[in-house]
């Protein structure tokens, strides 16, 4: 069973003025759909194809370019399109007490979070991630690694992903991430954040 484009949650305007909609557009249908066609290619008649895509990230020969980059580009999208929303909905009262615990307020997990973003070199993402015991890290990737791969950045599972390509927001934003970053918090969806932190 090969992986599919999942359909965008949301009108592809539904997130302006935010994210605007040609953007979502081309990320969605263009570069998404991109590593998805790939990953497919890159899996076909290995050990990998039939696999969850957790599963094989978790368990990634990093050497393996072809499924690192378009296995990664895979999972992060679809991540990135179901954590934001335009409706905010409610955060948890389990995660936003982890929140504060790791991060002492929600302003200093959003700055936090915005450092990561705004400091990834290049291409990559911002991740805040659950580990076993239910403790939150934010980390910056490079590329489309995410913490679920060997070794990468601060491990645990996802529960909020940033794409910081400038795929991302060149449109709108050009050079002007800081501004990106700030209106992504206009967009997470923090019901589905919290449903992620809650089933992980
Ligand atoms: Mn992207």
């Amino acid at each position: 069973m090969a992986f599919e484009l999942p359909s965008l949650p949301y009108a592809t305007d539904a997130l302006e003025p935010h994210i605007d909609a040609r953007t979502m557009e081309i990320h969605h249908g263009k570069h998404h759909n991109g590593y998805t066609t790939k990953l497919n290619a890159a899996i076909a008649g290995t050990a990998l194809e039939g696999n969850s895509i957790d599963a094989i990230l978790s368990e990634l020969d990093m050497s393996n370019a072809a499924v690192r980059n378009n296995g990664g580009g895979y999972y992060n999208h679809c991540l990135f399109w179901e954590v934001m929303s335009p409706d905010a909905g409610e955060m948890s009262p389990e995660l936003s007490e982890a929140i504060n615990k790791a991060f002492g307020s929600f302003d200093g997990f959003k700055d936090a979070f915005s450092k990561a973003a705004a400091t990834q070199f290049g291409s990559g993402w911002a991740w805040l991630c659950v580990h076993e015991d239910g403790s939150l890290d934010v980390c910056g990737t490079p590329n489309q690694d995410n913490p679920l791969m060997p070794n990468v950045g601060c491990g645990g599972t996802p529960v909020l992903g940033l794409d910081v390509w400038e795929h991302a927001y060149y449109l709108n934003y050009q050079n002007r991430r800081p501004d990106y970053i700030e209106a992504f918090f206009n967009v997470v969806n923090w019901s589905e954040v919290s449903k992620r932190y809650a089933t992980r």
